[in-house]
């Protein structure tokens, strides 16, 4: 059993995705862990993706994400981190496979709907970041 941390990003609260999103983690048998709808100051925006603060994008992607609600989910389930990489798709929706929710909801390479861990450090960290121990209650 594996824990990863998704992220519902503003494009897809402001849209109404919320509960289409689950659903499609959840038929696919994850299981939901813990969940909160909060907005990330430019700080913390920038704190959460701080592996990226090199890149080209890291200042319009920050402004991005503190620029309205998120959706913080941790999934459990096996393989969890991959599953969840697979079922999201590629950054960039014209590259996502169909079905993928990046390919069915996203807007463009910015704007791709969900956020998802990538390894199970990067789950351990991002989880910690939003959620504190007692806030976990493992599925049943
Ligand atoms: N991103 C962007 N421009 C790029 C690459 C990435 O705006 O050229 C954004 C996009 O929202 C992406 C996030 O930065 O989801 C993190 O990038 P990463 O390469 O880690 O992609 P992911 O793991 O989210 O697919």
């Amino acid at each position: 059993m594996e824990r990863t941390l998704v992220m519902i990003k503003p494009d897809g609260v402001e849209r109404n995705l919320i509960g289409k999103i689950i659903n499609i983690f959840e038929e696919k048998g994850l299981k939901v862990v813990a969940i909160k709808k909060l907005r990330l100051t430019k700080e913390q925006a920038k704190a959460f993706y701080i592996v990226h603060k090199d890149r080209p994008f890291y200042e319009s992607l920050t402004d991005y994400i503190s620029s309205g609600s998120v959706v913080a989910i941790v999934f459990e389930g096996e393989n969890a981190i991959k599953k969840v990489r697979e079922i999201m798709g590629a950054t960039d929706p014209k590259d996502a496979e169909e079905g993928t929710i990046r390919k069915l909801f996203g807007l463009n390479k910015e704007k791709n709907t969900v956020h998802g861990s990538d390894s199970p450090e990067s789950a351990k960290k991002e989880i910690n970041f939003f959620f504190s121990e007692s806030e976990l209650i493992a599925a049943e």
